[in-house]
């Protein structure tokens, strides 16, 4: 392999790179139904696979969520 193209190796990775941090970074994430915060669930992210998400009601933040299970259920089970 000749050197020159080892480095465009390099930065035809790099610039993918690049590319993944940009797209993350432009993913649009759920905001709370309850208090309007962003929450970590992207929305194109599939919905059983999310903590938090509530069918019928929609997305809760992690604090959110984690209270109304302990005002739903009283009791850890
Ligand atoms: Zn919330």
């Amino acid at each position: 392999m000749a050197p020159g193209e080892c480095m465009n190796t390099d930065k035809e990775e790099n610039r993918k790179m690049r590319e993944k941090i940009m797209n993350d970074e432009c993913e649009e994430y759920e905001t709370c139904v309850r208090c309007g915060k962003e929450t970590k669930m992207k929305k194109n992210e599939n919905k059983i696979y999310r903590y938090g998400y509530i069918e019928g009601v929609g997305q809760l933040c992690f604090m959110c969520h984690q209270t109304r299970k302990i005002h739903k259920q009283g009791a850890y089970e």
